[in-house]
């Protein structure tokens, strides 16, 4: 008897102590902005339910947050620049509503994320920009009559905006060391004949891995080369490595962990798991993909062997695991952990903007070694691959050089010459562009 009456007031005590506690606070709000993609998180301090819908005329993203309120004022999105045009909030039936005014027609989504490491609860809104036609995801090259086009090269910067990825002791974060090394390498490849680059994320904002996949494609990349780098619990781990997708399990249990906490990302970055679209079906029947692996594995030793000249390595070989990034069942995909950024040193690397330029132009040489030997057809290095020229009396190696256009030290290097000297009879072959 005693126990029950105790038991009825600890059931009471329970439910005045959950009951005011359900009240959730908004402690901040936070944007990342990308060039057609907007994040916004609440920060909470509670779960809290939500609804989400969107007003048009003027365009209006109006979010109703049960039984919340705000620690203080909303912040100005100021700025002429991006989707959002003015966030204001207001109590509607009790609840707390706050109203996106937005510059374009949006596609929201929503979604709570539970406390991580890092964060507290948050309320996660993703703003698409609409498009006025669905894209068109056409994966072969334009037929241009006699115009041959550049290998194209997606540089993928993992991470960004709330998914910071590893961070090293002295604070320095995946995302931002990895994007100042894609960036380098856009230069680089900018600079390449025949070549185009495309970078998946452009800024510091969070891009799901099946869009990076899907960005991809649109592009139609030759070649998708994903930036990251690593942490481990042990500092002394150091090294870089490359990978590419395994079909079945990942060759190492260091492998397994590795691309668990890549994949992780979407989880830490909060993508809704309802994100299977038509590429997943399309990823999943794909039969092609065996083939796509061994160019990977391909592309992978040779950007291996050029990060071996710029420090050590990690791994001997290239490794294969299930990186949900990697998965683009007809772009061959490799993704290349720079550094371990929780080992002292290399996070000192990392940071530094000479090494950062290192590994750079060794992921470039890497990736220019397999497109001269397997170059796409219908590209510009498709048309110069295998053209020979035997030298005549009188012919110098500048003059040559300024006949196909290319420099003379690309010259020497693509026929092992030591200095300009040539002779007559001698077959040079001509390197592309
Ligand atoms: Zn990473």
């Amino acid at each position: 008897m005693r126990t029950r009456i105790l038991c009825n007031i600890l059931i009471l005590l329970g439910l005045f102590l959950s009951l005011p506690s359900h009240a959730a606070t908004v402690q901040g709000v936070r944007l990342w902005a990308g060039p057609d993609q907007h994040r916004l998180v609440f920060d909470l301090s509670g779960p809290a339910e939500h609804k989400l819908f969107v007003l048009h005329n003027p365009e209006r993203v109006v979010v109703d947050i049960k039984d919340a309120r705000l620690a203080s004022r909303l912040p100005t999105l100021g700025g002429d620049r991006g989707l959002i045009r003015g966030l204001r909030s207001a109590r509607h039936k009790g609840q707390l509503r706050v109203v996106l005014d937005m510059r374009q027609r949006v596609q929201p989504k929503s979604f709570l994320l539970k406390p991580t490491q890092k964060y507290g609860h948050r309320l996660v809104i993703d703003l698409e920009a609409a498009r006025s036609k669905p894209a068109v995801v056409r994966r072969s090259a334009p037929v241009t009559t006699g115009q041959a086009r550049d290998v194209v090269i997606a540089i993928d910067a993992g991470h960004g905006g709330d998914d910071p990825g590893a961070s090293g002791r002295r604070g320095t974060r995946e995302k931002d060391v990895v994007l100042a090394i894609a960036r380098r390498l856009q230069r680089l490849i900018r600079d390449e004949p025949g070549m185009r680059p495309v970078m998946i994320r452009t800024g510091d904002y969070y891009v799901s891995l099946r869009k990076r996949m899907q960005r991809a494609r649109e592009q139609r990349a030759d070649l998708f080369v994903s930036i990251h780098a690593d942490a481990f619990r042990d500092g002394r781990a150091r090294g870089a490595s490359v990978w590419v997708l395994s079909q079945k399990g990942a060759t190492s249990e260091a492998g397994r962990w590795l691309a668990a906490s890549e994949n992780n990302a979407d989880l830490i970055g909060g993508v809704s798991l309802d994100d299977k679209d038509d590429l997943l079906a399309s990823v999943l029947l794909d039969l092609s993909q065996n083939a796509t692996i061994a160019a990977s594995l391909d592309v992978g030793a040779l950007v291996l062997k050029e990060l071996r000249k710029v420090g050590r390595v990690h791994k001997p070989r290239v490794e294969q695991a299930g990186f949900v990034v990697l998965k683009s069942p007809d772009i061959p995909s490799i993704l290349v952990e720079t550094g371990f950024i929780s080992n002292r040193q290399e996070e000192r690397n990392l940071r530094n903007g000479a090494y950062q330029q290192k590994v750079a132009r060794a992921v470039l040489r890497g990736v220019r070694g397999y497109f001269t030997r397997n170059p796409p057809p219908g590209t510009l290095l498709a048309q110069r691959a295998g053209q020979q020229h035997v030298i005549r009396r009188g012919e110098t190696l500048s003059g040559i050089a300024q006949r196909y256009r290319v420099s003379q030290q690309r010259l020497r290097l693509a026929n092992n010459l030591s200095d300009d000297r040539v002779r007559v009879g001698q077959r040079l072959s001509i390197p592309v562009m």
